[in-house]
């Protein structure tokens, strides 16, 4: 037997071998009859096919080195069937010994195949997307080396190059049915951000195309990577130089991470020897990067994910750097509707925002924090739409529909004209809302309700001028803390907070000690492995086990509020022995801080309700609070005993039922007996019908997202209380799942505005 190539140099003489190949003539068919004897003949193998995709999702042989000839172009797999098919299903090299024991063999009588026992096979990707499946074949039962692996997926590579050249298979058939230029799609996706908006697309990740895949030089390779590097890296340095405020300390939080990527040894490291391996530098980093993203399909941690990702987006920009002038961004259009498969959130604030209209995402959640810039950024926001990226043309019209959780692309003129509409008839409700953004949220009968803004970045905070807000009734610290590489020392945590003191301009902003733990990760901190993440260590119960950090942030807190009122809030607690201990720590640091002559003018303390337990508590806890804020969205979850993320679960209880609606009636007089502030700072207090439920209970401050101030504010002012309250009264005791039907109706029938 002769050698199998080894290593490095034996995929550089294959690879040489194959460019050579592909510089001689004829048509691409004949090439790839020529590539697949190569090939065979240097992986020491009998067999070697590819199979190429084809509409309709199968895999057709188009060359075989070693099986029957008549089966080309006749023997089709469907993907997911056989061993090619699963190759192509998860877009991951298969390597067995023994192929015909495996369960997934499928037999096909017309190849010959069945005297072959092993079966070594690569997809052939580009761009990420599986364009069709290369395949070796050993009669004895031989185990493929990692290395033969490596080289097999470096000849894909250049495969891939020959299928993309559309003289195999009309491109048209390699994109999906629906896609490019062809007829208008719809796609269903889930709301992220509300909102409505119309522009052109434009691809996060422009399509860069490799023209050069077989490196004629690999010391010149290396030589490109490295001035590529170093461009990428003075580009981050400029990037976290610019004194931007306007982005906020996240920005450079984000950006510092993607800089700590970028240095990353073993990173380039993989790079450099796959250029050593024959490959140009661009299809070198396409390679790590098609790996990476191979490895990344069968991981399920939520916060290696999202470091991949973030390696997957510094990639990019390093094949933007290698392309050059070649992939220079064009110009943006003014009207820009940004397509990603995901994006990060330094990437967002990346564009300018003077253009950027909406967002499209493939991946995305409620709480990425691309999502929360968005929001603050007030973008419309859709995700999980499948394949938006290979069914989009870049400048193709897009609507997106962040209320439905809906995109269109190409729509024709019935959509266009429809959502032409919608858009004015929101803009004619924004200017509402401006104007009356001055205007007190007093109910007709001349009841005060305070409206505060739930904030999270630095960039909400101007948003207190604009929605005419009256202070910052939840600042969720976690925020800041999520998007940075590491824990904030205090240094850093009073930055922030100074900064927000000082955007808030005297309004008061209730800070709220760390809530992490279950779903809320940190980066730096190790993953959770809670069974129940709602139930575990997390917020007040994690602060509390960490005496250090509680202290870390309080004193940061204390300094931020120097001669000014600081209002602090606890998360999360369930018994007042707990809010008892985290006072003791705030009063060893405010004595701390006093000693440096440091004393805010006043320090209010509150804590979120958000554990029922507390509720049975109140006569040993009002006394010890200055306020009580409502968590509604944690309470109700633990009031029903229902997971809030369970979709199964999705409208089985109402926050305007009455066990909920008599929750909230209790809070309401025990803390007007106790001449304790209620406020309310979950979702309920964003939404109108709820908002008004809220009101004619008797709460009288409400915190939420900036987007929901001028309806809220709206619904108040068209209010008249009295009859709300004897309204609620006479339903008081009532057995039905929901009063939600009856407050629309009351609303309808006394003129609320609900929008
Ligand atoms: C809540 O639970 O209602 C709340 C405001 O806190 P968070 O949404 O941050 O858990
Ligand atoms: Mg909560």
């Amino acid at each position: 037997m002769t050698d199998a190539p080894a290593g490095a140099s034996g995929a550089r003489r294959l690879l040489r071998r194959l460019r050579d190949l592909m510089a001689t003539g004829g048509t691409a068919q004949e090439r790839l009859d020529r590539i697949v004897t190569l090939i065979a003949g240097e992986m020491v193998a009998e067999v070697c096919s590819c199979y190429i995709r084809r509409a309709g999702d199968v895999l057709e042989l188009f060359a075989t080195e070693g099986l029957r000839r008549e089966a080309v172009h006749r023997t089709r797999l469907r993907v997911g069937e056989g061993l090619v098919g699963d190759v192509a299903a998860h877009a991951r090299p298969l390597a067995l010994a023994n192929a015909q024991s495996h369960p997934n063999f499928a037999y096909r009588p017309e190849t010959g195949e069945e005297v072959y026992q092993s079966l070594m096979g690569v997809p052939i990707l580009r761009g990420g997307k599986v364009h069709g499946v290369l395949v070796v074949q050993n009669r004895t039962q031989r185990s493929y080396a990692d290395e033969e692996i490596e080289t097999l997926q470096t000849v894909a590579m250049v495969l891939a190059e020959l299928v993309a050249s559309g003289d195999l298979v009309n491109p048209i058939e390699l994109a999906p049915a629906d896609g490019i230029g062809m007829l208008p799609t719809r796609i269903e996706g889930v709301r992220l951000v509300d909102g409505l908006a119309m522009g052109s697309a434009v691809l996060h990740e422009p399509r860069i195309v490799i023209r050069r895949v077989v490196a004629e030089d690999p010391a010149a390779e290396l030589e490109r990577l490295r001035e590529a590097l170093a461009r990428m890296q003075s580009a981050l340095d400029a990037m976290l130089a610019a004194d931007d405020i306007g982005r906020g300390g996240e920005h450079r939080d984000i950006l510092e991470t993607y800089r700590m990527f970028a240095e990353d040894r073993g990173w380039i490291q993989r790079i450099r020897e796959t250029i050593r391996g024959g490959l140009t530098a661009e299809a070198a980093v396409q390679k790590v990067q098609d790996d990476t993203r191979a490895r990344m399909q069968s991981i399920t941690d939520p916060y290696l994910r999202e470091r991949l990702l973030d390696l997957q987006d510094l990639t990019n920009r390093l094949l933007q750097h290698l392309a050059g002038d070649e992939a220079r961004a064009t110009e943006l259009p003014p009207d820009v509707i940004l397509v990603a498969r995901t994006m990060g959130p330094a990437e967002l604030l990346d564009y300018d925002r003077t253009r950027l209209r909406g967002l499209v995402l493939e991946e995305g959640s409620h709480t990425a924090h691309v999502t929360i810039v968005a929001r603050a950024l007030d973008i419309p926001v859709v995700g999980g739409a499948v394949d938006v990226v290979a069914r989009v043309e870049p400048g193709d019209l897009v609507v997106v529909d962040g209320e439905n959780g809906t995109v269109f692309l190409r729509p024709g003129e019935d959509v266009q004209q429809r959502f032409a509409e919608g858009m004015v008839a929101r803009a004619q409700q924004r200017a509402a809302y401006a104007a009356i953004r001055g205007l007190p949220a007093v109910t007709r009968d001349g009841v005060r309700v305070g409206l505060q803004l739930n904030a999270g970045l630095l960039i909400d905070l101007p948003q207190l001028d604009a929605t005419g807000a009256e202070g910052v009734g939840l600042y969720r610290t976690e925020i800041p803390f999520m998007v940075r590489s590491s824990f904030p020392d205090i240094a850093a945590q009073l930055a922030i907070y100074r900064t927000i003191v000082e955007l808030a301009g005297g309004r008061p902003v209730t800070f709220r000690t760390l809530d992490v733990g279950g779903d809320k990760r940190l980066p730096y901190l190790p993953p959770s492995e809670d069974e129940n993440p709602a139930l575990g260590w997390r917020a007040i119960r994690m602060s509390l086990d960490r005496p250090a950090m509680l202290s870390q942030q309080l004193r940061a807190m204390l300094m931020a509020a120097d001669g000014a009122v600081l209002r602090v809030m606890f998360p999360m607690v369930a018994e007042v022995a707990e809010l008892v201990a985290a006072r003791a720590i705030l009063e060893r640091q405010r004595e701390r801080v006093a000693r440096a002559g440091i004393a805010p003018a006043r320090i209010e303390v509150g804590v979120m309700m958000e554990v029922p337990s507390l509720a049975f508590q109140l006569d040993a806890l009002l006394p010890r609070i200055d306020f009580l804020s409502i968590g509604s969205n944690d309470l109700m979850q633990f009031l029903f005993a229902c997971d809030r993320g369970n979709p199964r679960l999705a409208g089985r209880y109402d926050v305007l039922s009455p066990p909920a609606l008599a929750f909230v009636r209790h809070l309401v007089a025990a803390c007007g007996r106790a001449g304790v502030p209620l406020a309310v700072c979950g979702e309920m207090a964003a939404r109108p019908i709820e908002a008004m439920a809220l009101v004619g209970l008797g709460v009288r401050v409400l915190s939420m997202p900036a987007a929901a101030v001028g309806p809220i504010k709206t619904m108040v002012r068209s209010l008249e209380l009295a009859p709300l309250v004897t309204y609620l009264e006479r339903h008081r005791g009532s057995a039905v799942h929901s009063l939600r039907s009856h407050l629309n109706a009351f609303a309808h029938d006394h003129g609320v505005v609900i929008e």
